[in-house]
């Protein structure tokens, strides 16, 4: 871990096709990243694995809501007013930096110093800079077209709120859980995918009867982390984190954060906030309408609580990725290996004729195709064996099934697990049913 840089990180991505920087053939627009093949099916894995967690329960419904909302949404929310950066520009070397950030920050031109400290140095005082991005409605700017791309999803569940409570026929304790892009103009964006413009996030309120959010706070902030070292990231690098009182947002009685060991350093990871009724007292004010719970049987009503689990599928990916590379000397040189837990692996299994004749393709070819009807699976016949080992091992394939000669006399074929390294001879019949139990297993 301790000489994992971000550099290797982002060359294993780009190399085997997880990430890309996008609009690279017209130079690249700053901080912005495309996933490849790789990447898409690790990231939708996350997401995958997240929604489980979340519909697995039965107390957490489903929400997908526009990007684009009224404005008056953002207004209520107090991210017109409040949603901002403080941000100091150098005039000598023209970056930019966020205010509360500078002691981590590199001088633009001398980096072994912090902004200010070179004798060139010449800082503006700090600035609010709004991060919400605005676009228009409508061909023609004119007044009142202006609207927001949303900062977070959070806002699109609680608008929602009063609808959701009317079909879905639960009562707090209960759940909406909504997985969306979000977008955000961050002063110092960078660190690969870890902070951009535009990114997508995970995130769940969970409304409670008043007295029990304190309850609820702990429990999600033990279900969150349980979540990611149950998907394989090692307890050592995950933290929870306590904010202190002046660090927490205008609206939270309690935020704790997961942190993850990023090579840049212990980072946020996922945020857990107790929102109290902040948000729904906000829209009920501003738009009229009563965003309450009303207990027909006692005629009890009350505006719920809301505890908030809000993470990163960027970050999340990131963290999996980082927690899962490795670099190992094996005989013949040095391996990276993707230690992927298997629920999160993009392919699960990859099938390799030894040869590219002698009926050996047919053979792979037709396992390839009863497998890949159970998962994701991959079929590769070209170069040696052991540099398609190693490609599947960097994009962290838990299984190879190689056929070879033996495998048309005796219908057998090699399971090489890509942690132990361990090579098994088992029935090439067998193989779909013991994969799939395997992965069912963990
Ligand atoms: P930070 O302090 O790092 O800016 P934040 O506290 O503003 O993060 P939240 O508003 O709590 O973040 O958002 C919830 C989660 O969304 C974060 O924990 C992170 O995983 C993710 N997230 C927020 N901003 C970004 C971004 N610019 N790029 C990628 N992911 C982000």
């Amino acid at each position: 871990m301790n000489d994992l840089t971000m550099d290797k990180i982002v060359s294993l991505c780009k190399r085997r096709g997880f990430v890309f920087p996008s609009s690279e053939i017209y130079g690249g627009l700053g901080s912005t990243y495309d996933y490849g093949h790789y990447g898409v099916l690790l990231k939708t894995n996350v997401k995958n694995a997240w929604w489980q967690a979340m519909l697995g329960r039965d107390d957490i419904v489903a929400l997908d809501s526009a990007i684009l909302q009224h404005p008056r949404v953002w207004e209520a929310s107090g991210h017109v007013g409040g949603f901002s950066d403080p941000m100091v520009d150098c005039r000598t070397c023209k970056a930019r930096f966020r205010a509360d950030h500078i002691e981590s920050m590199a001088c633009g031109r001398k980096p072994s110093r912090k902004p200010g400290e070179g004798g060139e140095c010449d800082l503006t005082e700090a600035r609010q800079f709004n991060l919400m991005f605005k676009t228009t409605i409508g061909p023609v700017e004119e007044t009142g077209s202006t609207v927001y791309l949303r900062p977070e999803t959070a806002q699109g569940i609680f608008i929602n709120f009063k609808n959701v409570l009317q079909f879905s026929r639960k009562k707090p304790p209960f759940g909406i859980a909504q997985v969306g892009k979000s977008f955000r103009n961050e002063i110092t964006p960078g660190n690969f995918v870890f902070r951009t413009r535009e990114f997508e996030q995970m995130e769940m309120e969970f409304f409670v009867p008043p007295a029990e959010a304190g309850r609820w706070f702990e429990h999600w902030v033990a279900e969150r982390y349980r979540w990611y070292t149950d998907l394989g990231i090692r307890a050592e690098n995950l933290v929870v984190r306590a904010h202190g009182a002046d660090e927490l947002s205008h609206y939270s009685s309690g935020t704790s954060d997961l942190e993850y060991r990023y090579p840049i350093g212990w980072s946020e990871l996922e945020g857990i906030a107790n929102r109290g009724d902040f948000d729904l007292k906000a829209h009920a004010t501003a738009s009229g309408e009563k965003l309450e719970y009303v207990d027909t049987a006692t005629g009890e009503r009350y505006v719920p609580h809301v505890i908030e689990p809000a993470a990163g599928v960027d970050r999340a990916t990131l963290a999996f990725l980082c927690d899962a590379y490795a670099e190992e000397e094996v005989a013949d040189g040095v391996r990276v290996v993707l230690r992927l837990h298997p629920r999160l692996a993009p392919v699960k299994v990859a099938v390799l004729p030894l040869v590219k004749k002698d009926g050996q393709p047919e053979v792979a070819r037709a396992l390839y195709d009863t497998l890949r009807s159970r998962m994701q699976a991959e079929y590769d016949e070209g170069g040696s064996v052991g540099k398609r080992y190693r490609r599947q091992d960097e994009i962290g394939t838990p299984w190879c099934v190689t056929i070879d000669h033996q495998s048309l006399e005796d219908g057998t074929a090699t399971l090489r697990d890509r942690d132990t390294l361990e090579q098994v001879r088992v029935a090439i019949a067998d193989i779909p049913a013991m994969l799939t139990e395997r992965l069912a297993a963990r």
